[in-house]
Order: C-alpha cells, then structure tokens, then sequence
C-alpha cells in the first residue's frame, strides 16, 4: 500500500490522511502511516526515503508489538524528523580572486544518547536530502556502537578536487565560521567523511580555535599533533574486517585464502584492502568515480596510497606503475568491479553503487557475503536478492561504524587530555565490532528473524534510541 500511495501528490496524501473514515477502513500500520509522512512532507529526497523505508521496514516486528505506545507517544515520527536543521552560505574566494558560493549544511538529528556525532561531506553531489539519508542512519549506526553519541550529519556541494590548498582553507575557514556556532565537544562533534580527510579537518579546527579560543574535541579525525587518535585513520576499513571475520566465523566460514572485490580507493577502501591483506586474503580490486582496477596479483596498498593519499591522482597512475594491473574505464566500458570473480564483496565508495545487477553478477560467479564499508552503498532490492540467496550481508550501519566509534574514542582521550597507543585504541575497535556482530546477531534471532543483520542492526539500534527518547519525555 505505501509503495501506490508514495506515488500520490502530497495534496491527495494529506486528505487521504485526515479522512478519520477511511483511515479506520484502510487500517494502516502505523510504519506505512509515518513513511508516507515523510515521501509527503520531504519532496524530492529519494535516498532519505530509502533509508527511512529500509529502517522502518525492518523494525515492523518491533514497532506492531509496541504501537499502540509508540503511537501514543509519535516516537516514529519523531525519530524521522531531525532535532535541527542549519543551511547556510559559504562564500569563499578562488585563486583568480573570484568569489565563488557553496551551499553549508548540518542535519542535527537525535541527541537521545549522546551529543551528535557525524561526518562532514565536501562532494558537489551533496544536498539536504543526502545529508538526511547520512543522518538518520547515523542515529542507529551510533547506537550500535555501545557508545553515547547521538546522530548528525553535515557538509557542504564544495568539490575539493582539483583545488589548491589555499582554496580547500578559504572553503573550510569560511564553512566553520558560520558552524562553529553550532558545534561544540559535548554539543555536536563532526568529522570526516567523503572529501574531508585530515588537510580539510586540519583546516576546519584551526578556525574553530581561533574564533572560539577554545582547544577541545571538537571535531575528531584530527592530526596527530593536535588531538587526534592513533588508529583514526585505519579505523573505518579495520573495523569492516573485524566484523567480516567475526561474521565469517560465526557461520563457519574463515576469511584467509579468500578473494574479495573492494569498491572505492579512499579511506575507508584503503584500510579495508590492508587489514584484509593481513587476515590473508586477496583483494583484486578497488575503484574510483571515473574507473576501477582489476589486479590478479593482489592490490599493491603502498602503490595505492602513494597515487591516492599523496599525489591525489587517478588510478590510471596506479595502472601504469603495476604490470599486473588492468585499468577499466567506467564511462567507456559499461563495466565496474562487480563483475569480478571473487568470494566476498566490500562495497567502500558510496551511496547505491551495487544494484541488483551487480547483485545477480556476483551470485552467480559464487560470492558468500558481502558487507557494506560505505554508507547505503546496496539498493534495497541487491540487499534482498543477496538475502534470498543465501548471501551474508551486513549493512553499513554496523560493518562501517569502526570509524564513528574510534572518533568517540578520541573525544574520550581529548576529555582525559590523554593518547593511547595503537594497540591499545585498535584492539578496543576490535572487541567493538566484534560486540556489533552479537549484537545484531542476538537481535536478529530475538525476533525470530535469524541471519537477518539488516534487521538485526536496525533492531538493536533502535531500541536503545527508543528507550532513551521515552525516558527523557515529549521533547
Ligand atoms: P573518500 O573521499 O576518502 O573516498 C571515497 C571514494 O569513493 C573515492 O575513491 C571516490 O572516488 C569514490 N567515490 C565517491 N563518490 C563517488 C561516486 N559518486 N561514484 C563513484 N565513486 C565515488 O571517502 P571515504 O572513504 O571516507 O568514504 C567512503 C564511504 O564510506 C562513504 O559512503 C562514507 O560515508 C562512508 N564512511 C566513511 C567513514 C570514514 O571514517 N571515512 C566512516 C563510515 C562510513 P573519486 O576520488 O574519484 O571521487
């Protein structure tokens, strides 16, 4: 029913909606009800549609057992409603001296456990409804964690491809001078995500400092001179690997000897591909915006890191340092990375770049599980072919929450004003995803919907937001 009626125009919605007879007669759920509300009320911001369906579909069994209080309470309706919204302008001036405009944004949207917590996206693709997609699912990425962070999101349509460093610190210097009224350690901490790496967050926390005179942990993934976490950077893509051994493990698989085809060649791609070259398996491939890498012999990682982290460049570069590596270009060939041969998948670039024909392409050349290191990287209807076919599948809310959680590890070593060592933060990541796994697992089960983890992960992430919401009151 919701699918037919997402399609009606907001108008006819409403009506229908405020029809006291019809809705007696139609007897809603109160999950289609409260997602139809936000087709209507959030136009033309498909991927926060996306992740409102995935999440509330998968917390049904939940939510029917409790409706009537949930209802009672709009607990639904206001989960999906962010707590604050904040646009602003960024204007900034170029090399040539021209001034150039970008659009600012900060989605602040549950603070129910902890004060928000989320990354800053720099992508000309960036709009209000993308940084609403990143922070609903934020709130039950946090909650997972086991640790008390809230949900929020931010960024800004800035590209910082092809800029000079001066004008990535004009853009940063001039976003933080409008959000650093927002933002604060025990407020609201952002960090990095697509685009924001350690120069853009370098950058941002100076002036933030400057206009605010306060030294304190106020945005996480920083340098390690001034704050930041051993481990931060490693963090994302080890996670990832600690929660695909886990899961393998689990169901009597092992990670070794395999063969996985990786998506991305940034952060998160980068130390995924490392860490699950030093459990012992073999990945053969990773990928950029404009083409990816098929390399038989293993992904060279220094190689990689030197074209990406240091020179910013194409992974052309990387084809042309390494024999055994083929270049395809995407926009030529039609092609992309899924149609390798491989045993496990890690979809680590961005949103909705494995569709249901990537899908059937990997099942049927034999892949066993697939986890998601960025964030809603799987259609809905890929997610469900994987699950009808016996693949393991873990949603990005838990297999990438490695780097959310190190970032509330170094809020807690800003607090102490204290660094731990490598080790020391690394294996409390592990023990992290390790907990992440039973605990969707456990929840999965609870609800009689076993190997389910994208219901497990919303599920059990849910319900400790759920609980803090109804204990704190109508707010
Ligand atoms: P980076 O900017 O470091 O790397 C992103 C990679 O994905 C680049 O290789 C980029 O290629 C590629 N990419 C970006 N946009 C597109 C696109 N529209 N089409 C094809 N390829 C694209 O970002 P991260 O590695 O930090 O983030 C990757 C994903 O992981 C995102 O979904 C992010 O939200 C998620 N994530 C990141 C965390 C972190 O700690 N960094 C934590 C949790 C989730 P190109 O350079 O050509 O644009």
């Amino acid at each position: 029913m919701s699918e037919t009626k997402g399609r009606l125009c907001p108008f006819v919605m409403e009506n229908l909606k405020n029809n006291k007879f019809l809705k007696e007669d139609m007897k809603m759920s109160y999950v289609d009800e409260v997602y139809d509300l936000v087709v209507a009320k959030n136009p033309a911001q498909p991927e926060f549609h996306q992740a409102v369906k995935e999440v509330l579909e998968s917390l049904r069994v939940v939510i029917e057992a409790n409706e009537e209080k949930y209802r009672k309470d709009a607990l639904l309706e206001r989960i999906v409603t962010p707590e604050r919204q904040i646009l602003f302008r960024v204007p900034w001036v170029d090399d040539k001296g021209q001034v150039q405009v970008n659009n600012g944004f900060r989605v602040q949207f549950n603070s129910a456990i902890g004060p928000y917590k989320g990354g800053l996206r720099l992508h000309p693709s960036v709009n209000l409804g993308i940084i609403k997609f990143l922070g609903f699912e934020q709130i039950f990425k946090n909650s997972l964690t086991g640790l008390p962070i809230g949900g929020g999101k931010g960024g800004s349509d800035f590209d910082p491809k092809g800029k000079s460093d001066r004008e990535v610190m004009a853009f940063c210097q001039s976003f933080i001078t409008e959000l650093y009224k927002y933002i604060g350690a025990d407020t609201d901490v952002p960090a990095g995500d697509i685009g924001t790496g350690a120069r853009e967050i370098g950058y941002m926390y100076g002036q933030y400092k400057r206009l605010t005179g306060l030294y304190e942990g106020v945005l996480t993934g920083k340098g390690l001179s001034y704050g930041g976490s051993l481990a931060r950077t490693e963090a994302t893509g080890y996670g990832l690997l600690y929660l695909v051994e886990e899961m393998l493990k689990c169901n009597g698989k092992e990670l070794a000897g395999k063969t996985v085809a990786v998506s991305g060649a940034g952060n998160v791609a980068i130390y995924a591909i490392q860490k699950a070259q030093q459990l012992g398996a073999k990945p053969v491939t990773c990928s950029d915006s404009t083409g990816w890498i098929y390399d038989p012999e293993g992904i060279d990682v220094a190689l990689l890191k030197e074209v990406k982290e240091v020179k910013r460049a194409r992974l052309t570069e990387y084809a042309a340092a390494r024999p055994s590596a083929q270049y395809h270009d995407k926009a030529k060939e039609g092609t992309n990375q899924w149609s390798v041969k491989v045993d496990i998948a890690l979809p680590c670039a961005t949103q909705n770049e494995l569709n249901l024909e990537d899908a059937k392409t990997l099942v049927a050349n034999g892949v066993f599980a697939v986890a998601e290191g960025a964030n809603m990287p799987t259609t809905m209807d890929a997610t469900e072919y994987f699950q009808k076919n016996g693949v393991l599948f873990c949603p990005g809310k838990a297999s990438n929450a490695g780097g959310v959680a190190t970032s509330a590890l170094e809020m807690s070593q800003n607090s102490e004003r204290l660094s731990w060592t490598f080790e020391e933060v690394d294996s409390k990541l592990k023990n992290i995803m390790v907990n992440i796994f039973h605990n969707l697992d456990d929840a999965a089960k609870k609800y009689g919907l076993e190997g389910n983890y994208v219901a497990g992960a919303n599920i059990a992430g849910f319900l400790k937001v759920a609980e803090a919401m109804t204990a704190q009151g109508i707010v």
